[in-house]
């Protein structure tokens, strides 16, 4: 990151009474943390801030918890503000109908930690060494003039706690232990995070959980296991879509495989595919080449309405097409 990106943000941060942070589309806790965090910490330093996501702006339950909820405003809500901060998007497409209002803001800030990040702000705050975006925001508080407290903590350690696998991942540094003794100095409480994102699961959700793993398949071949959530399941358990972004961790824990998937069937019949890898094997250019995005070893894409068989057999394909460059065959 270059250090005057940082100081032109500061600058942007400090001009611009009124503020909107978006996050992307079914937001994961390192994307609603940034957004919670950053939002906190501006408003109580007087800007009027609003955040949001790209419909629905619905809240996965575990994230109940976290303070700052008042700030969220439904996206087609939105009011035109001077500055626009998105956190945690690789690209402006994730944006998707909140395009608009973050381009059409005079300025654009741009605060991620994607490695295919686009570079779409007119300041780029990106990092792809950091775990998370919330450790981006953390590390650099003070340079962008932020104060955090320790609500706006709260916030942003779940973000790092999530998308550090609760500091297991390979993403997770010295730096990122750094930022999180911080935020716990600030006042949170690291039990407390694990007691409303970890231990707050419904018992729908872990009989679903149940089925899933019951029914996954693993191609001994490729090292894939996968399985999937279709929309018959989440009816009949009585779950939630958004509640399900941690179950690709339980497919992960099958010993010598290398890669995870989880096809996911939304209402209008399209897939979305969550990939997970081994260190050796880079699922992200695997998403990339099916459309998609992410991190090295946590990646994803949408497949078409083609059904649950399609898509398995386009992900096998990639995976044997490309896996001489992605080492991932
Ligand atoms: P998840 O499986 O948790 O939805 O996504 C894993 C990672 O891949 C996240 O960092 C997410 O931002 C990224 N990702 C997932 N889907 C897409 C996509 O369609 N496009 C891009 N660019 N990145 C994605
Ligand atoms: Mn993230």
């Amino acid at each position: 990151m270059e250090p005057n990106e940082l100081e032109r943000a500061a600058k942007l941060i400090e001009e611009n009474e009124s503020v909107i942070i978006f996050g992307h589309q079914w937001p994961d806790g390192d994307a609603i943390g940034s957004l919670l965090g950053l939002g906190i910490a501006l408003s109580r330093a007087g800007h009027a801030v609003q955040a949001s996501w790209p419909a629905p702006l619905e809240l996965p339950h575990k994230y109940e918890f976290l303070p700052g909820l008042d700030l969220l405003v439904e996206p087609d809500e939105v009011e035109p503000a001077g500055l626009a901060i998105a956190v945690d998007c690789a690209n402006a497409e994730r944006l998707q109908e909140l395009k608009a209002p973050a381009t059409g803001a005079r300025d654009l800030v741009n605060i991620d930690h994607h490695p295919d990040n686009s570079r779409f702000g007119t300041v780029n705050l990106v990092d792809p060494g950091s775990s998370a975006t919330a450790e981006i925001i953390t590390r650099n508080s003070g340079a962008l003039g932020i104060v955090l407290d320790g609500d706006s903590a709260l916030c942003l350690y779940a973000g790092i706690v999530t998308d550090t696998g609760r500091f297991q991942f390979t993403n997770t540094t010295a730096e990122t232990l750094e930022c999180a003794s911080r935020l716990v100095s600030l006042g949170v409480e690291p039990h407390a995070v694990y007691e409303n994102v970890y231990q707050s699961d419904s018992l729908a959700y872990i009989r679903l959980t149940g089925e899933v793993l019951t029914n996954a398949v693993y191609d001994e071949e490729l090292g894939l296991i996968y399985g999937c959530v279709m929309q018959a399941d989440l009816e009949s358990f009585g779950v939630k879509m958004n509640e399900t972004e941690e179950l690709i961790d339980d497919l992960r824990a099958l010993k010598g495989h290398r890669v995870a998937a989880l096809f996911k069937e939304l209402r209008d019949g399209t897939i979305r595919v969550s990939l997970r890898s081994r260190i050796d094997c880079d699922i992200g250019t695997v998403a990339r080449n099916l459309g998609g995005g992410g991190h090295r070893v946590a990646a994803g894409y949408t497949s078409g309405a083609g059904g649950i068989e399609s898509a398995v057999r386009e992900l096998k394909d990639e995976i044997v097409a490309s896996g001489g460059n992605t080492g991932c065959r």
